[in-house]
């Protein structure tokens, strides 16, 4: 196991009690076991660098309060600058527009975005009473189309028929129109990903987009994402557009430090958690739960 922040904080500055002001020199070290804390959790380079710049700014000249440890208030600066770059907790899907309304799954193949469409699916017909559609629209891989299918009649929610030869584009079209004729409330478009970014993957979401109108682009991405989160995200962002994240395998043994690297370089909301394979393991977001989670 990793040794918290606290730990190896404590070691390096807890002969401060009561000296006073936190000096540059104590932050320096600090911060050097706070890049390493953040490296670990698997938090992409150049968001750590900008968030220790932060922290280096909030912390320098800071009072040592005489009843805490010198650590325990670096960590706390810490902690709250992780909890208010996570953002804001609990935001919900916003499906105030016109019905249907359409929700855009995006990410690379494997992120766990068919398992997340129906899970959101589940959630809007069970606790929000909603009518949902769900269509995917992976020509390249007949499973995924199944797969959504089998999981559609799990949770009872209907998904679009398969029409042989037709493109992903043709695919969102019929299915908004599907929805609008059938009196649905909510279209789920389940994308094809690939194993990485490509230009055809953009261009082929793009068009997706064009052609149906989303209301919602969500990002699914794995949480154990490394280094790569910030790619991703940014290409995502850019190209196609999103309006929040999903964080999928937060049940998994990884720091969850994919969360504020695509958090950083989005802005983008967090708006839901992926806690395991079944139909419910879809939570909230807490930021606190999750700074805590990175600090170890
Ligand atoms: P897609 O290729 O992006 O559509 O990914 P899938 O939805 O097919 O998911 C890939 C695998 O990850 C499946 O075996 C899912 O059951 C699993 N999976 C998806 N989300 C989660 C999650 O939050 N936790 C865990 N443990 N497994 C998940």
């Amino acid at each position: 196991m990793f040794e918290s922040l606290q730990e190896r904080l404590g070691s390096i500055l807890n002969g401060l009690t009561g000296r006073g002001a936190l000096s540059q020199a104590d932050v320096a070290a600090a911060l050097r076991e706070v890049r390493r804390a953040l490296l670990e959790a698997d938090v992409a380079l150049e968001v750590v660098r900008s968030f220790i710049d932060k922290v280096r700014e909030k912390a320098v000249g800071t009072e040592v309060l005489k009843s805490i440890k010198p650590g325990q208030m670096v960590v706390k600066i810490v902690h709250d600058e992780l909890v208010s770059m996570l953002g804001e907790e609990g935001v919900p899907i916003d499906l105030n527009a016109a019905a249907p309304v359409v929700l855009m799954m995006v990410g690379l193949q494997g992120s766990g975005k068919t398992t997340t469409s129906a899970k959101i699916a589940k959630r809007l017909t069970g606790r929000q009473g909603k009518k949902v559609l769900m269509a995917s629209l992976d020509t390249r891989r007949p499973a995924a189309q199944e797969q959504l299918r089998q999981l559609g009649e799990q949770i009872q929610v209907a998904t679009l028929p398969v029409v042989a030869g037709q493109s992903p584009v043709e695919i969102a079209r019929r299915a908004v129109q599907a929805a609008r004729l059938g009196g649905h409330d909510v279209v789920i478009l389940d994308t094809a990903g690939r194993t990485h970014i490509d230009e055809p993957l953009m261009v082929e979401m793009a068009e997706i987009r064009s052609a149906s109108n989303p209301h919602e682009i969500l990002l699914v991405a794995d949480s154990l994402t490394g280094q790569d989160a910030v790619n991703l995200a940014r290409n995502f962002d850019e190209r196609v557009g999103v309006t929040g994240l999903v964080l999928t395998r937060m049940d998994g043994d990884g720091r969850g430090g994919a969360a504020l690297s695509m958090r950083a370089v989005t802005g983008k909301p967090i708006k839901l958690i992926g806690t395991g394979e079944k139909m419910d393991a879809l939570e909230e977001f807490y930021p606190k739960r999750i700074a805590d989670r990175i600090l170890g």
